[in-house]
């Protein structure tokens, strides 16, 4: 039998309808009926079973009857600070990251950074980030902020035991990226790349360059190396 769908929902109850966009994919196209199963999660770190009650024009009820806590979340607490990127990049490095296993995103902009930001932009971020948490099994969905300067980004990464700056002018890595702490903060610059005042500020905010090979690589490609990289090293991947 298939797995039961999954259904994000914002505020969990024990017997609530489902919210009206997830109610009418649930419906018109996975054509769920009464009686039928599935898991429902709130990007907490915890899903629930709960069975369909009602399923008609109206909407789609269910009733929660299990709470789980999710296995799939990764031991290593990882925020990635990823400059703003054109067109849909950003959308597909928040995407591929929610699948890698990161809890928090921060999106940032500095000196050639040249694309914008805004409240929609933002909002479209966060809800490709619930559905590539939906879709990989993910039971907490990555929290997305956005950062007007460098330098804020890299403070609220500051708290991570370990903080990594992708940069792609230095030929060795400073820090052993094997010894991973509990903690890990990524920094990786947009297409402009970083200056070499941003490689030093970040230096003296206690982060590490990182070189990711003799190569320049595009962003995104970056932003995934290095955190696969992290992954693997923290035990995380196989
Ligand atoms: N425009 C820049 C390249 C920017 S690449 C240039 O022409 O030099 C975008 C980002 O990816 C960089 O800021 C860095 O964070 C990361 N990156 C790309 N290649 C890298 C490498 N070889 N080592 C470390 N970081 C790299």
């Amino acid at each position: 039998m298939a797995a039961p769908k999954r259904f994000f929902v914002e505020n969990m109850q024990e017997d609530m309808m489902l919210p009206e966009q997830e109610a009418r994919h649930a419906r018109n196209v996975l054509r769920l009926s009464e009686g039928d199963e599935v898991t429902l999660f709130d990007g907490s770190g915890r899903e629930y079973s709960a069975v369909v009650t009602r399923a008609d024009r109206q909407g789609i009820s269910v009733h929660v009857v299990r709470e789980d806590i999710s296995d799939r979340e990764p031991k290593t607490w990882v925020f990635l600070l990823i400059g703003a990127l054109k067109g849909d990049k950003t959308e597909l490095v928040v995407q591929k990251a929610t699948e890698l296993g990161v809890m928090r995103i921060g999106v940032f902009s500095s000196r050639y950074c040249s694309a914008y930001m805004n409240e929609n932009k933002l909002e479209r971020l966060r809800r490709v980030a619930r559905e590539a948490a939906k879709q990989c099994l993910r039971a907490s969905v990555p929290r997305v902020e956005y950062y007007e300067t460098l330098e804020d980004a890299l403070r609220a990464g500051s708290e991570c035991v370990t903080r990594l700056f992708a940069c792609e002018f230095i030929t060795e890595t400073e820090s052993d990226i094997i010894d991973t702490g509990a903690t890990v903060c990524a920094v990786v610059g947009s297409e402009g790349g970083f200056s070499e005042e941003e490689y030093a500020l970040a230096q003296r905010l206690g982060y590490c360059g990182v070189s990711l090979g003799k190569r320049i690589l595009r962003a995104e490609t970056a932003a995934v190396a290095l955190l696969a990289v992290i992954m693997h090293e923290a035990g995380e991947l196989g």
